[in-house]
């Protein structure tokens, strides 16, 4: 298999990635981004982003096309690639996806984190038919109905605005008697007439009629009862997963598989740079996923005039 080399690769063109690829890129390297999906990464799957800088609230998928526009100026190679491994060959890191082969001297992985599963009895049969993941992607099919929506972060909140904006009814169920998510969203869920909360509530399972949903069954954790919800679907948000399986191998990931940097972006290896929401670090963010990748740029540049 012939290798196409470059100076830079980045995989991953999420919000991060496709910043790292704009500052390598206006510094006329030759820069390829990878991607299995389509540009904007999560922002795809948010309706509306009210806290990105410049904006007074825009649409995840619209503000994708924005970035992607203006990463679009510079020259820059650009195709679909799901990323299997990673090697390194000297100096040199070699890229797999599942049918091509590349050689780089600087590497970025920008590769995110991708929902978690609950792991409960029904969530795999359900699938598609009441549960979902995504709302700005499923929600409008459950207009008028009664949504159920797991978890207490900023997730499950920001979506359960949305889909009360869709439903009759949102029930966010969570594990503790207080939600995790940033106040300014918790704030808009409380103030929702259609959007009700069930506490200290642990899900077993998720039911259905053999077709479709029908509601969960979930444990009060106050009186020790096992209960139930009504609901045509289940929208599940809690937390997120490092997407880091094609690294394994390297020595840059924590016990979690998180990929660990120092402030440069700099990995442990020499030439692979990390960021955004796949670092290990506090707060997952579009604007501090742009703020890593105008530094994971711009340091890879410095590494090839080393190099
Ligand atoms: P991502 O956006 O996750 O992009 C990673 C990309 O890497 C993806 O396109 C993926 O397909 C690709 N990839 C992964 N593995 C491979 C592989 N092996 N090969 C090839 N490609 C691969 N943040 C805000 O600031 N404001 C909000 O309002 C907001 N709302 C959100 C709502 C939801 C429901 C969610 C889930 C997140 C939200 N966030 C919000 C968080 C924000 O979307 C993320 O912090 C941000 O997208 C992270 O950017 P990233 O570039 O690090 O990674
Ligand atoms: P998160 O912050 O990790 O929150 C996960 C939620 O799910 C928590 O409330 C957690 O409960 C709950 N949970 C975890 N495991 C569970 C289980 N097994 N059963 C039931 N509940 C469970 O994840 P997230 O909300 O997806 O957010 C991920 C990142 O994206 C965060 O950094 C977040 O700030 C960012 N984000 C930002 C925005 C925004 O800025 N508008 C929007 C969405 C996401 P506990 O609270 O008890 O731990």
């Amino acid at each position: 298999m012939s290798r196409k080399k470059y100076d830079v690769i980045v995989i991953g063109a999420g919000p991060g990635g496709m910043t790292a690829a704009l500052y390598a890129a206006r510094a006329n390297l030759k820069v390829l981004m990878l991607d299995r999906g389509p540009v904007g990464g999560q922002m795809n799957n948010t309706d509306m982003v009210d806290n990105y800088p410049g904006y007074v609230g825009v649409k995840g998928p619209e503000l994708a096309q924005k970035m992607y526009e203006t990463l679009k100026q510079f020259d820059h190679d650009y195709q679909y690639g799901d990323v299997q491994s990673v090697t390194l060959e000297g100096d040199k890191k070699i890229v797999k996806t599942s049918k091509d082969e590349f050689e780089t001297t600087a590497l970025v992985i920008a590769t995110g984190a991708d929902h978690r599963k609950l792991g409960v009895p029904g969530e795999d049969d359900y699938s598609g038919r009441g549960v979902s993941y995504c709302a700005v992607c499923d929600g409008p099919f459950f207009k008028n109905k009664k949504i159920a929506v797991i978890g207490g972060g900023d997730s499950a909140v920001e979506e359960s605005v949305y889909l009360a904006s869709l439903a009759e009814h949102v029930t966010i169920v969570h594990r503790r008697d207080q939600l995790r998510a940033q106040p300014s969203l918790q704030k808009q869920a409380f103030d929702r007439d259609n959007i009700s909360f069930v506490w200290n509530a642990n899900t077993l399972a998720i039911e259905g009629d053999g077709q479709k949903v029908t509601g969960i069954k979930y444990l009060d954790k106050e009186s020790n009862e096992e209960k139930q919800l009504d609901a045509d679907a289940v929208f599940i948000y809690v937390g997120m997963i490092p997407q880091t399986a094609p690294f394994k191998d390297l020595p840059i990931l924590d016990e979690h598989g998180w990929i660990v940097t120092n402030e440069a972006m700099e990995t442990k290896v020499p030439g692979i740079f990390a960021l955004g929401d796949v670092r290990q670090k506090d707060l997952r963010q579009i604007s501090n996923a742009v703020g890593d990748g105008s530094i994971a740029g711009q340091n890879a540049y410095k590494y090839l005039q080393e190099h």
